[in-house]
């Protein structure tokens, strides 16, 4: 977003993007009514509450923002208080989100356990990203033993599912976070949300 009416409930929160005054960095009009074009701008006009300065002692071949994926994992992972090194958090999907979820969460101090369809991510998620362990979903002896062991997971996926397999992974008054956008409603039983489990 390039700017928020910054006076609204939701501003005053620090929660701008819910703004209904907001202006997005592309394809919005700005209040001087010209449009915003985003990333083909030769430059753009930004709030200065919108904008991070770029560390002074940082090589700029050595830092980049992390943009959408980043802040859509990150700023979940933190609201929800599933950012605490120790807890245990599962990670359902290895696409663009999955992967900045593993790395947030081994930087936190977490234990990740991927959770795919595919059993041909298992060396990405935990040799390259240092995943702690894998589970393919399919295997139900494998989801089994995962069962109830959980304090938050982080959804990435899109395909229509039934949650129920994912909730039963975790511990009573555990979170379900979920960052896919699936077409379909989603299928949950409330029995599976008895014990205090939340989806967000
Ligand atoms: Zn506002």
């Amino acid at each position: 977003m390039v700017n928020t009416c910054q006076s609204c409930e939701s501003c005053e929160g620090g929660h701008e993007n819910y703004c209904s005054k907001i202006i997005f960095t592309y394809n919005s009009h700005d209040r001087d009514g010209t449009v915003t074009y985003g990333g083909y701008s030769d430059m753009v006009v930004v709030n200065e509450r919108f904008v991070i300065r770029f560390p002074d002692g940082m090589p700029l071949d050595r830092g980049a923002p992390l943009l959408c994926a980043g802040i859509t994992v990150y700023n979940p992972m933190k609201h929800h208080g599933l950012n605490e090194a120790g807890k245990h958090i599962g990670v359902v999907g290895l696409g663009g989100l999955g992967h900045v979820a593993v790395k947030f969460a081994k930087a936190f101090g977490m234990r990740v356990t991927v959770i795919s369809t595919s059993p041909g991510k298992r060396e990405e998620a935990m040799e390259t990203l240092g995943a702690d362990a894998f589970v393919v979903s399919g295997d139900a002896n494998q989801m089994k033993a995962a069962k109830g062991t959980m304090d938050g997971i982080m959804n990435t996926a899109s395909a229509s599912m039934s949650m129920y397999a994912y909730l039963a992974l975790l511990k009573p008054q555990g979170k379900m976070i979920l960052l896919g956008l699936p077409e379909k409603p989603l299928q949950i039983s409330a029995f599976s949300l008895v014990t205090g489990k939340s989806v967000s």
